[in-house]
């Protein structure tokens, strides 16, 4: 079972990169279960039509002791997807949150039950408290990538969430594999993130490009792997997704 967390910067494409690696290594025939670790809850969204599903701290608030078939959702890809959800806004700490989730599919031994080739995790990393950190600390992930553009704010995210896997490597914690280059075509992108990488002693590991079918795939509520399977695009997100799973050098 490999284990990966993909950490980020908000709204800088995560769960669009997740998702996609996600639909494309079910499509192999694979089982992957997505974890989506941000408030937002909408990691697994273009897995399941474009819908939100229940996450999983709602329906432990409505029912603590829910079934683990109402916590983990099949989508029609394949994918088997979780959303940790957020806590009550202006109340409670969303790295609790996660952390509860985690314990609760632990608990009704989710991993077992499943048996998955591949878990990914989602993770926002604007943020990197002891609970967004649990995917890194509590053994949950062996690798963490980062998703970045060339934008500061992005490239200060994965700064930290790099010291934060850093910190925690020596006591044989997750590694960090690099970083994934989500485009926004800022002037000097590749440069920028290069620089970065440098200065992290990490790689690029993939540069992902800025393209229109992913808004396009997005509109149908569908990844673009499933929505245009023939594109340009697509590919990438395979080759992406490959990478992952085969532990392949950085290019
Ligand atoms: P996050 O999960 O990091 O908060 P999302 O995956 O929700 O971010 O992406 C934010 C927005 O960026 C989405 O509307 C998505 O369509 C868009 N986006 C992400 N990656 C790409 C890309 N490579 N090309 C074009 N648009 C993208
Ligand atoms: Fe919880 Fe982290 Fe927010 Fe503190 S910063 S309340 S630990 S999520
Ligand atoms: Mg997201």
């Amino acid at each position: 079972m490999k284990k990966i967390a993909i950490y980020g910067k908000g709204g800088i494409g995560k769960s669009t990169t997740v998702s996609n690696i996600s639909a494309s290594l079910a499509s192999m025939g694979l089982v992957v279960l997505q974890i989506g670790c941000d408030p937002k809850a909408d990691s697994t969204r273009n897995l399941t039509g474009g819908k939100n599903i229940p996450t999983v701290l709602e329906t432990l608030r409505k029912n603590g002791d829910a079934d683990l078939e109402e916590l983990v959702y099949k989508s029609t890809t394949g994918v088997l997807c979780v959303e940790a959800g957020g806590p009550v806004p202006g109340v409670g700490c969303a790295g609790r949150g996660i952390i509860t989730a985690f314990e609760k599919l632990e608990e009704l031994d989710a991993y077992e039950k499943y048996n998955p080739d591949i878990i990914l995790y989602d993770v926002l990393g604007d943020v990197v408290c002891g609970g967004f950190a649990m995917p890194i600390r509590g053994g949950y992930a062996e690798e963490v990538c980062i998703v970045t553009s060339g934008e500061m704010m992005s490239l200060y995210a994965a700064s930290n969430i790099s010291y934060a896997v850093k910190s925690f490597e020596n006591r044989g914690y997750a590694s960090l594999k690099g970083l994934i280059l989500n485009a926004k075509n800022i002037e000097g992108e590749n440069e920028l993130v290069d620089n970065a990488a440098k200065e992290i002693e990490t790689s690029v590991i993939y540069r992902m490009p800025r393209h229109p079918l992913v808004q396009k795939a997005e509109e149908q509520g569908k990844t673009v792997v499933e929505a245009f399977p023939d594109s340009d695009m697509a590919e990438h997100y395979r080759n992406l997704a490959k990478l992952l799973l085969d532990g392949g050098d950085a290019k």
